[in-house]
């Protein structure tokens, strides 16, 4: 089924529920009035010449617009970019020409960033780029155009399959340049149905999407989990805020709540937290990166979301793979990623021989069925790097897997360090590291080595007040209580490590600047 469709038959069965409310500015849309808007700006999309197959960029924080083009540009089957709002206009050219976007639809301005002049200084790079709209522009209320012809979007959306390319979703970078999922209505419309299913969503639900649109997070775990199920989308604030977050969820009786651990670690630390009635929730996801025991606790005691649910995915499968069931015990919801979702399949190989591996035992996961992507667009050599002939979808990422199919994620191959012929696990050895007194945060990379092929390098981030940490200190603190192997050779103090915008550690950029450190 189409996204399109889909939507249709939502509004058929619950006209007058809310689909969307915007918690900041107070505007709100039945299904009913939802469909109304998504159709006139589908109408308004063909008439600016857009249809099947053509690149429409959105560049826009969590407002209403972002869900109304979403649904719009599925409609007419033109494939959205999603451009991430912290680009800058290095990264904004790269998108824009990267997928050839030919209208981009864009806010004015987003926190302290100028997108106006962002746009403008790269236009004229943009040779594909014809048309750009702004949001609160008069261009914009004229796309939402009411008198257009009905039957037509009709006729467009019965060419439509399922199938074809819808969204192109870039990575986020953390280790080499991002790279644009593409994706089918198949794709993204079967995951957001599946993680709502598992999250019992129905038409009473409501929930408060507070991570990005422009990532699978939002617009596919959030919007089209809540759009398959008649759930109503609550849009907080434009950026995270966690007190927004918690008064939307006060204000609009929200049933469910998301965010990555972090946006739950600052809502948790309000010093008004009691102040907020969350007695409506009941459940929301936690995902992106492993989540602290104590932080679940907390999320389950003080917010009252008892079947909180943890998943693992990426990008390039819709995005989500695993997930926790609501009657899954606290301690499966902190130490794994819960089991496969309906209808895909997981196993984890041996990445040497492609073998699937004993019970228990560390490999690389991959994934099969509906999730997968289409490929990186125009990008096939990189596609057939990651996805084999059988479809199996390989995710780069370190596993293992229970007898009863729960997975843990144990850390990236990318960043695994073999130290004279022996597999060493960075997350294990950063994981002690923590225990260091003076040590806020630690990261473990390979460099270069003649004698052993790779040796171990710490980057430390020290604790306010900590007097500076040689290599001979840390080793001689790891010497009796950690292997001899999985001992540090260097030690590098840093202020920062180099992020991506999605707030992930890029290890890549570390072992360069690790190379030259080491001349
Ligand atoms: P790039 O592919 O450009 O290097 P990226 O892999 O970080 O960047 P995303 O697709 O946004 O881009 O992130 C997917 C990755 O995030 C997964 O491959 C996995 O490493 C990590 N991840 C996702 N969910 C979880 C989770 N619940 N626990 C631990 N890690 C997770
Ligand atoms: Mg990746």
């Amino acid at each position: 089924e189409t996204i399109g469709a889909d939507l249709d038959r939502t509004v058929a069965r619950f006209p007058d529920r809310d689909a969307l409310v915007e918690y900041a500015t107070g505007r709100r849309w039945t299904y009913r009035e939802f469909v109304a808007d998504v159709d006139a700006l589908a109408l308004g999309l063909l008439d600016a010449g857009l249809g099947k197959g053509d690149r429409i960029g959105i560049w826009a924080p969590n407002r209403a617009e972002w869900t109304l083009i979403q649904y719009a540009s599925a409609k007419i089957g033109a494939i959205l970019v999603n451009i991430n709002p912290s680009y800058r206009v290095h990264e904004l050219e790269f998108v824009l020409n990267q997928s050839g976007i030919r209208m981009l639809v864009s806010a004015q301005r987003f926190k302290t960033s100028d997108y106006v002049a962002m746009v403008e200084q790269v236009r004229p790079q943009c040779p594909a780029l014809e048309q750009v709209v702004f949001l609160d522009d008069p261009a914009w209320e004229s796309l939402l155009r009411q008198d257009g012809d009905r039957q037509r979007l009709i006729g467009v959306q019965a060419e439509l399959s399922a199938d074809e390319a819808i969204n192109i979703q870039y990575t986020s970078g953390t280790t080499g340049f991002p790279k644009g999922a593409t994706l089918s209505h198949h794709n993204i419309l079967n995951n957001g149905f599946f993680v709502g299913e598992l999250c019992g969503y129905t038409e009473v639900d409501r929930v408060a999407i507070v991570p990005p649109f422009y990532h699978c997070f939002g617009m596919v775990m959030g919007n089209l989990a809540c759009t398959s199920h008649g759930s109503a989308m609550v849009i907080p604030s434009e950026g995270f805020d966690p007190a927004a977050a918690l008064s939307a969820v006060a204000a609009e009786r929200c049933t469910s709540l998301y965010g990555v651990p972090t946006m739950f670690i600052a809502e948790l630390g309000l010093p008004d937290f009691d102040g907020y009635d969350l007695s409506s929730l009941r459940t929301g996801i936690m995902a992106g990166s492993p989540c602290p025991a104590e932080v679940m606790k907390q999320v389950i005691d003080r917010m009252g979301m008892s079947e909180v649910a943890i998943c693992y995915g990426m990008t390039e499968t819709s995005p989500v793979s695993t997930q926790t069931r609501a009657d899954d015990s606290l301690e499966r919801r902190v130490s794994t990623v819960g089991r496969v979702g309906p209808h895909l399949e997981v196993k984890i190989v041996d990445p040497s021989t492609g073998l699937t591996v004993p019970v228990g035992e560390p490999g690389e996961l991959c994934t099969r069925g509906y999730s997968v992507m289409l490929g990186y667009w125009q990008q096939p050599d990189k596609t057939a790097e990651v996805v084999d002939t059988a479809r199996w979808m390989h995710t780069g990422d370190l596993a293992e897997m229970d007898s009863s199919g729960y997975v843990s994620i144990t850390g990236r191959i990318k960043d695994m360090i073999i130290r004279g012929g022996e597999n060493l696990y960075p997350r294990e050895i950063e994981e002690f590291l923590y225990t260091h007194p003076d040590i806020l945060d630690a990261q473990v990379i390979g460099v270069p080595d003649a004698r052993y092929g790779e040796e171990l390098m710490a980057w430390v981030r020290l604790r306010e007040g900590a007097e500076e940490l040689t290599a001979e200190a840390l080793r001689e603190f790891c010497s009796d209580r950690l292997a001899h192997h999985k001992i540090p050779r260097y030690v590098h103090v840093v202020d920062e490590f180099p992020m991506t915008v999605t707030g992930k550690v890029r290890k890549v950029e570390m072992r360069e600047q690790a190379k030259k450190l080491l001349g």
